[in-house]
């Protein structure tokens, strides 16, 4: 008896706290399981259930060759509301995880066999509870307990659920990727500025603009250097206004950088600086946006309204200037002689006006994808010489035609007619010294094609991927040759709706060869 009473005094010694996990492992039927009454256990069992019933951390053993389990208010949790607790204590794991007893019990085989220990790390372990299959990530390590006679005795886990920062991670990393997708979308680059060392990192493809290479932080001098002198100073002015201490550290410039090949390119950088406590800036980053194409888009619109306000005021001067002779005419010698030629330069002057407001017109038709066809079958060729004698009243060009005698198309005969109005006019405009044009005419058994030959002053080879771009004109600046800017736009959204193609060859000094092919069957879709 007193042998009893001092064994059951030390086995509900260290059966002591451990919260509902200690109270429910003191009122177990212990005797229903094979491990039998804990009278019997062996301290090597007792020592390892008291270490575990009073640790805060996580803990889990499995005891004896059935495994059996015991765990801590720590661990319980991990079960959730309606699943495995209370029913795990004293289970025999088999029983109690037949969902995962493939994956845990080699492992458990392992480190019984081997003695080794397992760590490992937010490992994915779905688990029934909360009335469900759950999704469960653990990081967790497995390690052999001896029981009282040198042989081990079962497997103490100790381990904690990492599904929450798991999910926050992987949100994090879906946000980035996110990020990262929308900023290879938008084509732009990224900079993260650090204002102490003024060394920064950006993304790849704002280092291929600067023409930066590696992966290291990289001194803003060498990212200044790619910008072109005339806006260096701005921008740096622009980064320290933006750090500068008490400043709102908003940033926002546009430059243009130059790599190494000298190809130069607008953008538009914009940031924010952040500030810490004590006001001097911690951090400073944003984007960077490629706007060369809207810059150079928006300086040509800038400058085709003065070209435009210019190309119409030249017609309406002249106007005005012949009506008003006529005026004085008519009241004063209203037989002269000099009254048909202003009647005849006043009404020059009214279609070149009316030739303006129709190519403004149809840019905007075009833009509003107005641009109807009216399609008929008609000789091509006959258009292009009827088109030619209109231009060309007085015979001062002379056009040498080539090709097809005689072509039959369906197309917008007006439109077509537009288009060569267009090449044929640009060829007398641009070729100012040289009276030849060569008109050639062929076709196969699906196109239609005709060049316009001229022997002009040519187009930098640099300037013809924008020609047919609308308010594109090569030598606007100097205004040398009038004229919108619209002709070639036009006549290459003509060719387009008519299923075609347009396209040049040219050279400066050499002349240049205006070309365009439409489909010869009427499968227009209007
Ligand atoms: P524009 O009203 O300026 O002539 P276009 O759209 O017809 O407008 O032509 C665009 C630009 O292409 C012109 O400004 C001119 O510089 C160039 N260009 C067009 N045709 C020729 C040509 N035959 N020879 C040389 N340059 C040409």
């Amino acid at each position: 008896m007193t042998t009893n009473n001092s064994a059951k005094a030390s086995y509900s010694y260290y059966l002591q706290g451990g919260g509902e996990m200690g109270q429910l492992t003191r009122d177990f039927d212990w005797e229903g399981t094979s491990l039998g009454n804990p009278e019997g256990w062996s301290q090597s069992l007792l020592t390892t259930i008291n270490i575990i019933l009073n640790s805060k951390f996580p803990m889990f053993l499995w005891w004896g060759p059935e495994l059996i389990q015991f765990y801590n208010d720590a661990y319980r949790p991990s079960l959730g509301q309606n699943g495995k607790h209370p029913k795990a204590l004293g289970q025999r794991g088999l029983e109690c995880w037949p969902e995962i007893w493939p994956v845990i019990k080699p492992l458990i085989d392992h480190v019984l066999e081997t003695g080794e220990p397992t760590w490992s790390e937010n490992q994915l372990i779905p688990i029934y509870r909360n009335n469900k299959l759950e999704d469960v990530y653990w990081t967790f390590g497995y390690s052999k307990v001896m029981n009282g006679t040198g042989e081990p005795g079962g497997v103490l886990v100790v381990c904690t659920e990492t599904t929450g920062q798991v999910h926050s991670y992987n949100s994090v990393q879906a946000a980035k990727n996110e990020l990262e997708f929308a900023v290879e979308a938008a084509d732009l680059g990224t900079w993260d500025l650090n204002p102490v060392t003024y060394k920064f990192i950006g993304n790849n493809r704002l280092k291929q603009w600067f023409g930066l290479d590696g992966d290291e932080e990289i001194d803003l001098e060498n990212a200044l250097a790619a910008i072109v002198e005339e806006d260096r100073e701005r921008v740096s002015a622009a980064i320290a206004k933006a750090l500068e201490k008490g400043s709102d550290g908003n940033y926002n410039v546009i430059y243009t950088i130059q790599d190494k090949q000298g190809n130069s390119r607008i953008v538009e950088a914009t940031g924010r600086a952040k500030f810490d406590a004590n006001g001097n800036p911690h951090q400073f980053s944003g984007i960077l946006q490629d706007v060369t194409e809207e810059y150079q888009l928006q300086m040509r619109k800038d400058e085709f309204i003065s070209v435009a306000s210019h190309e119409l005021k030249t017609p309406i001067t002249s106007l005005s200037a012949s009506i008003q002779i006529l005026q004085k005419l008519v009241k004063t010698d209203p037989g002269s002689e000099k009254v048909p030629m202003f009647v005849n330069k006043a009404s020059n002057n009214l279609s070149k006006l009316t030739h303006l407001l129709d190519d403004l017109l149809n840019v905007t038709k075009i833009q509003q994808g107005q641009l109807a066809l009216n399609i008929n079958r008609f000789d091509l060729v006959d258009l292009i010489r009827d088109c030619c004698e209109h231009i060309n009243p007085v015979n001062d060009y002379e056009f040498v035609f080539m090709g097809d005698e005689e072509l039959m198309i369906y197309a917008d005969y007006r439109r077509i007619d537009q288009v060569m109005i267009n090449l044929i006019g640009n060829a007398i405009k641009y070729s100012p010294q040289k009276k030849r044009i060569e008109i050639t005419i062929f076709h196969d058994d699906k196109n239609a094609t005709v060049s316009i030959r001229d022997f002009g002053i040519g187009i930098n080879p640099q300037k013809l991927p924008h020609l047919f771009d609308r308010y594109y004109r090569v030598d606007a600046f100097g205004h040398q040759f009038s004229g919108l800017g619209l002709g070639l736009y036009i006549s290459s959204e003509i060719i387009n709706r008519h299923n075609g193609k347009i396209g040049v060859d040219s050279e400066v000094g050499t002349g240049s060869n205006f070309w365009f092919s439409i489909p010869l069957d009427d499968t227009i879709e209007l």
